[in-house]
């Protein structure tokens, strides 16, 4: 097959490739010394201390071109990075992108994954610094790199709650997993029968939710400009119950979640049904949320309930108590990394 608009990665060599997909790159932040185009970049964090975090991302693992429009992909590339980032209470400031491509992608193809990656930079205010290129025998290698900044000891770790602290998360959860079930389900169609279109009718926000992630620099800001500082923080990249869970050990607490305080969206309910599902249960299993999960501690609940972006959804007890989830019927249950047991059933 020949497309009158693919240009082949080998008509550029890696060189003119790297300066190809960097023409544009602009550099936002004064503490950007030197970006691409040395043997590394030089970043002036002014005083600050520095968080770092990197992500791989692999074809055939954690996504699938299949259904992932390849801008969403370079856009989410650098989401998930800078949302470890944010949970870290800390700014995105730059990030790295490496790449392993195979000749299965065009130069177009790249161009549109660049985009993606240049318009999550733009509206995060991070700058794209450097990386690397390299080919790859088939599937799609991303590795992303994310650095931030931090006032001195204003890092927020998993560790750092205490009993009685509140247990708070922001947005809402679930979303993504369904999307992925609706995408996975067309995709099983046209593969059966590809005269037959997908049909993701109605499934807008779900599916976006998947394909179309934003991190939660906003709730971020919320705390700050409250003067919040949270004792233990992470992102929602696994589901709840998985992350809850790493709070508590690494904290060495307990704690008691009440389903019915779980926000999720009647969209995610209605499309869980769908798949006769318990939308609670894609809230505590799913994952791909990147939602905040945060401790705070009590005297802090009158200023947190001033976001309608936030929910508290249970309290940090004794390590001895265990973690527990309080159901909508009043039974309590052990909470386990798969949801809690009553769903096995
Ligand atoms: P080196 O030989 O030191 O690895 P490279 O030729 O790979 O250098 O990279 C040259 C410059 O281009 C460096 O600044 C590097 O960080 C940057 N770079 C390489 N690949 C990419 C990429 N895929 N995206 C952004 N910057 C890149
Ligand atoms: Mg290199």
């Amino acid at each position: 097959m020949t497309d009158a608009l693919r240009t082949e990665i080998a008509s550029l060599g890696e060189f003119g490739l790297i300066d190809h997909l960097t023409r544009n790159n602009d550099t936002r932040q004064a503490s950007t010394i030197l970006s691409v185009g040395d043997d590394a970049a030089v970043i002036d964090h002014f005083g600050k201390q520095t968080v770092i975090t990197t992500d791989l991302l692999l074809e055939g693992i954690h996504f699938d071109l299949a259904y992932t429009p390849i801008k969403h992909l370079g856009y989410k590339a650098v989401i998930v990075n800078i949302s470890d980032i944010y949970a870290m209470n800390a700014i995105p400031t730059h990030i790295t992108m490496s790449i392993g491509i195979s000749n299965r992608f065009s130069v177009e193809a790249l161009d549109e994954f660049y985009d993606g990656v240049y318009t999550a930079c733009e509206k995060y205010n991070v700058d794209l610094v450097g990386g690397d290129t390299s080919s790859s025998q088939k599937g799609f290698v991303i590795s992303v790199t994310a650095i931030g900044e931090v006032a001195p000891d204003q890092f927020v770790k998993r560790s750092g709650a205490k009993q009685g602290d509140l247990l708070c998360v922001s947005g809402d959860l679930g979303a993504a997993y369904v999307g992925l079930l609706f995408l996975e389900r067309e995709k099983k169609i046209y593969l059966e029968n590809p005269s037959i279109q997908p049909d993701l009718e109605g499934e807008a926000y779900v599916v976006g939710r998947l394909l179309k992630p934003e991190a939660r620099k906003n709730i971020i800001e919320f705390l700050e400009t409250q003067s919040i500082t949270p004792t233990a923080m992470m992102d929602i990249s696994d589901g709840l119950s998985s992350e809850i869970l790493h709070i508590c050990k690494q904290s060495n607490l307990g704690c008691i979640l009440y389903e019915e305080k779980i926000p999720v969206a009647e969209e995610t309910k209605n499309a869980a049904f769908k798949f006769e599902l318990d939308p609670t249960a894609c809230a505590l299993s799913g994952g791909e949320d990147y939602e905040l999960l945060f401790t705070i501690p009590q005297s802090d609940h009158d200023k947190i309930v001033l976001s309608e972006e936030i929910s508290v959804i249970g309290y940090m007890t004794d390590a001895a108590e265990g973690a527990k989830i309080i159901t909508k019927g009043n039974n309590t249950f052990p909470i386990t990394a798969q949801g809690w047991d009553a769903l096995k059933k």
